[in-house]
């Protein structure tokens, strides 16, 4: 592949210092393709040619137009999936089905579900005999967007489609192991016919996010990504008070009840830890069962976990690809580690899977721990990785009692056939998201996001509008 450049004011071009680093596909450690690396000069020509945009022929477009050019957009996306689900599976390692056949599809269908909200967003008025009174909503201005590595184009989809939406012109700066689909994007949104400048990739490492976040011209940062950087991003952005919304991590409790429908919750418990290998903020890696079946799940689980066959990405026969990066995988082998360590037990799995590919790779066996409690750092802290805690429970409220017994609170999980049981505990988890009988599934209509230190704020839904517009009130006098 060529080396590929910044996207600002509706050119690719190169970094001001002409630095460059790799992209590497995690699958075969060779190197993708070079790709341009920002310092605060890019980031501020970038804000520059953003800034100079809303001033543009953008600040004329009524919601129609914006609703044409996002309907295009999630059109050619469309049109463009199968490059755009290579590009993610080479970059990330997750599998070709994954990439083209869930994610790239779901982030067309984001910016077609944005459109229609371009023509639909409105104020309110409240009149009396001596006034007019209305409120509108105008765009924040230029918007920051920070994503990570573990879903490239729909994270980035989730926060760039209401932001165009809603009239603001976008920084995006992706996670510098995988900025390719990214900087498709943005080809893309050249054909659909966006203004130069309202939409900007600017690629490269954690300083360029930073210098997004100290730009005094930025207006929001839309941030997902670690808890960890989360706090910086928030600290840092108080210095010039700027609107901002966090994703972060999680640690997310999937609960099995005895009278669930076990096949499905056991289908539901794997893929909501193995989907994408784990590396999934809303992963359910804390499964608790209830004491009288743990034996059972805890065998259906390794029985059905022994079938995974780990290979390249673009295999059909692969069910699990690598994880991201060397960084990732030692990451995730320290966790396997201290689990060990303290005092679980290795159901199947527990390392790198060495032999596969050649030997080529960061693959790791899907793995999981029983004999967990949860005060375990395994049962406490993200490893975004395919590693799971099986973790018995007596009754409802000790079941309520452990899943809320974390910082986090992204996503929960409740296999039950019965519904007030279900519902009751839908109600107590500290969550953003509960499925009831389901895990891992999205709709650009439902809001996403997190309670406590999974972040706030929200994505998807009409709930993010809010984000990515001001209010204003405007009282006109008639007396
Ligand atoms: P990360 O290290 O926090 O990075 C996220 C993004 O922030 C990257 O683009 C990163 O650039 C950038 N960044 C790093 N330091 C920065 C700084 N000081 N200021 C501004 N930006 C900075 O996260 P990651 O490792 O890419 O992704 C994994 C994490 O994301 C997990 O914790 C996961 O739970 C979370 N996540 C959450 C959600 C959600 O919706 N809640 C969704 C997906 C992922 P570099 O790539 O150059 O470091
Ligand atoms: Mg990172």
């Amino acid at each position: 592949m060529e080396p590929l450049k910044l996207f600002i004011g509706g050119e690719f071009v190169d970094a001001a210092r002409h630095k460059s680093f790799a992209t590497i596909n995690p699958a075969t450690e060779e190197v993708i393709t070079s790709v341009e690396q920002s310092d605060e000069a890019d980031v501020d020509r970038a804000v520059k040619a953003a800034r100079a945009a809303l001033r543009g022929p953008w600040a004329q477009f009524d919601g129609a137009k914006r609703q044409a050019l996002l309907w295009r957009l999630g059109e050619l996306i469309s049109e463009h999936s199968d490059e755009l689900a290579l590009l993610e599976t080479l970059d990330t390692g997750k599998t070709l089905f994954d990439s083209g056949k869930i994610e790239i599809p779901f982030a067309a269908e984001v910016f077609k579900y944005y459109a229609g909200w371009s023509t639909k967003t409105h104020g309110t008025t409240t009149s009396s005999p001596t006034a007019l009174k209305c409120t509108l909503r105008e765009p924040i201005g230029v918007c920051g967007i920070i994503t990570p590595w573990n879903f490239p184009l729909m994270m980035a989809a989730w926060k760039v489609a209401p932001a165009l939406a809603m009239g603001n012109a976008v920084v995006l700066k992706p996670a510098e192991q995988t900025p390719l689909t990214a900087l498709k994007l943005a080809d893309l949104s050249l054909k659909a016919g966006f203004p130069a400048g309202v939409f900007n990739v600017v690629t490269g490492f954690g300083d360029a996010g930073q210098a997004l976040v100290d730009h005094p011209d930025v207006d929001k940062i839309a941030f997902t990504g670690s808890t960890e950087v989360g706090r910086i991003v928030m600290q840092r952005a108080a210095a010039t008070l700027k609107r901002v919304t966090l994703e972060l991590g999680g640690k997310s409790p999937q609960i099995i009840f005895a009278d669930a429908d076990l096949k499905s919750a056991l289908r539901g418990a794997l893929t909501g830890i193995f989907y994408n290998k784990g590396e999934v903020c809303a992963a359910g890696s804390r499964l608790f069962v209830e004491r009288s079946i743990y034996n059972d799940v805890l065998s259906g689980l390794v029985e059905a976990t022994a079938k995974y066959t780990l290979g390249d990405p673009r295999e059909k026969t692969t069910r699990m690809g690598p994880l991201v990066s060397q960084e990732q995988m030692d990451r995730v082998l320290s966790y396997i580690d201290k689990g060990k360590a303290g005092g679980a037990k290795i159901a199947i799995g527990g390392n790198r899977a060495a032999h596969v590919n050649g030997g080529k790779g960061y693959f790791v066996e899907p793995t999981i721990f029983s004999a967990v409690t949860n005060e375990m750092a395994i049962a406490q802290e993200e490893i975004f990785g395919p590693v799971l805690a099986v973790i018995p429970f007596d009754n409802a409220e000790d079941a309520l009692q452990q899943a809320n017994a974390s910082r986090y609170g992204l996503a929960a999980g409740i296999w039950t056939k019965d519904i007030k049981k279900a519902l009751r505990l839908a109600q107590n988890i500290r969550a953003g998201t509960v499925w009831v009988n389901a895990y891992n599934l999205y709709d650009p209509a439902l809001p996403f996001g997190g309670f406590k230190e999974s972040g706030f704020g929200r994505d998807l839904g009409q709930a993010a509008l809010e984000q990515y517009t001001e209010t204003k009130s405007v009282w006109v006098d008639l007396s």
